[in-house]
């Protein structure tokens, strides 16, 4: 979970670069697509977010954001609550291309299990964002809800690093190193056929969530949250923690074969409606400070999610 992004913020996040100019103003209603070139936006443009959670404050969310997705061409991860579930299953069956159903649960809940058989009836993806854990993400209380989404070959996105404090004045049983990102290492290696995404990039463990990344080819990472902006003066120290493109020996297999270590990342916006368009602009200016190729770029944007998810 991340902080709102305001519609101001999200303005003054009008950037030159034509596609985002593309996206910022389709995003605002200021243009419609049909006013773009024909080939402004294309399928390799698409957007996939890992990372956007169902608004139940908005009681039109499912009309803006399939608004917004047809605008700018996004296929959104909907990180659905248990009690909206059906909603967002005929919504994601009417608008396929733009809502892929994921099943938001707490893991601490005794009847995680069988929550999670009912995502699963109804056609959902995978879980997430798992998050504000009781006990580590290794705790083997834990495991058969591992076992039951690696049978279903599902997508797991879980939170790591630090993470918000709801209640300043109440106590609260919780702590973000039962979310590090390296426990996500023993996760995907126990079930190889979960595809394990963890939140934040491990926000400040981003070496140990780059490294639990390259040895783990089920294992990516996406940038929301607060990083984007704390690092926005100094964004080429990624190329410290995602150091090894080009070096082969690892033999670990990537999307697309792309020998760049940034493969690793996927784009997850975790913020409003309003505040995608920003996210996008984040991680372009990202890919120029650490010299992402545009085919890699292409990947984190939505191509490996797209073939993971096959849409
Ligand atoms: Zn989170």
């Amino acid at each position: 979970m991340g902080a709102r992004i305001s519609r101001r913020g999200f303005l003054r996040g009008a950037a030159t670069a034509i596609p985002l100019v593309a996206v910022v103003e389709a995003a605002t209603g200021r243009l419609s697509l049909d006013k773009l070139s024909p080939n402004a936006v294309t399928p390799s443009d698409r957007i996939v977010d890992i990372h956007l959670h169902f608004d139940e404050n908005n009681p039109n969310f499912i009309r803006d954001l399939v608004t917004l997705a047809e605008r700018i061409n996004l296929t959104a991860c909907l990180l659905t609550p248990y009690a909206h579930r059906a909603q967002v299953a005929d919504a994601a069956k009417q608008y396929p291309k733009q809502i892929v159903p994921f099943g938001f649960v707490d893991l601490d809940a005794p009847d995680v299990l069988t929550q999670i058989k009912d995502f699963h009836a109804l056609g959902y993806r995978g879980l997430g964002e798992l998050e504000f854990v009781k006990k580590p993400y290794t705790d083997v209380s834990y495991l058969p809800v591992y076992e039951l989404a690696s049978e279903y070959s599902w997508i797991v996105t879980f939170h790591t690093g630090i993470v918000l404090r709801r209640s300043f004045d109440q106590p609260e049983d919780v702590a973000s190193y039962r979310m590090r990102a390296f426990h996500l290492e023993e996760i995907a290696r126990r079930f190889p056929r979960l595809t394990v995404i963890g939140a934040h990039c491990g926000n400040p463990e981003y070496e140990w969530a780059a490294e639990v990344a390259r040895w783990n080819p089920n294992v990516f990472f996406d940038l929301s949250g607060s990083t984007l902006t704390k690092m926005s003066g100094r964004l080429a120290e990624f190329k410290n923690f995602f150091w090894w493109s080009g070096q082969g020996e690892w033999k670990t297999q990537t999307p697309a074969n792309d020998p760049s270590a940034f493969i690793k990342l996927v784009f997850g916006s975790d913020s409003g409606l309003d505040g995608i368009a920003q996210v996008v602009k984040q991680y372009r200016a990202l890919f120029n400070a650490c010299d992402v190729p545009a085919s890699t770029q292409q990947m984190i944007m939505g191509g490996t999610l797209a073939s993971i998810l096959r849409l």
